[in-house]
C-alpha cells in the first residue's frame, strides 16, 4: 500500500498528477486525500473516527494524517457526502510532459 492510493493525485495508470514519484515512505507534500480512495463506495463511508482508524491503520502521520483528518471534518460539518464525496472516475485526465 502506497500514500498515492489514498492521493487523488494519482492518475489511473497509477502515476503522479504532479509528477512526483511514488513516495517511499507515507509521506508527501502535495498528499491531498479523497474519501473514494478509502471507501470504494460513499455509502461505504461511516463516518470520520472511521477514516482515521483506516489511515491509522495504514501507517499516515503528521501532516498527511491531519489532512485525512480535515477531510473527516469538512465530511461532517454542514456538507453532505454527495456535496463532497467526489464521484467515480473524476481523476485527472490531463497527460503529464
Ligand atoms: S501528490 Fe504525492 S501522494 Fe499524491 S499521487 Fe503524487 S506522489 Fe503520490
Amino acid at each position: 500500500m502506497t500514500l498515492c492510493e489514498f492521493c487523488v493525485l494519482q492518475e489511473t495508470d497509477g502515476r503522479c498528477g504532479r509528477g512526483r514519484p511514488t513516495p517511499k515512505k507515507m509521506k508527501c507534500v502535495d498528499f491531498a486525500p479523497g474519501v473514494e480512495r478509502f471507501c470504494a463506495t460513499p455509502t461505504d463511508y461511516a463516518g470520520r473516527e472511521q477514516l482515521k482508524q483506516m489511515a491509522l491503520f495504514f501507517g499516515l502521520a503528521g501532516k498527511e494524517l491531519k489532512r485525512v483528518l480535515a477531510m473527516g471534518e469538512a465530511l461532517r460539518g454542514g456538507h453532505s457526502s454527495a456535496d463532497v464525496l467526489p464521484t467515480a472516475g473524476r481523476r485527472s485526465q490531463t497527460p503529464l510532459t
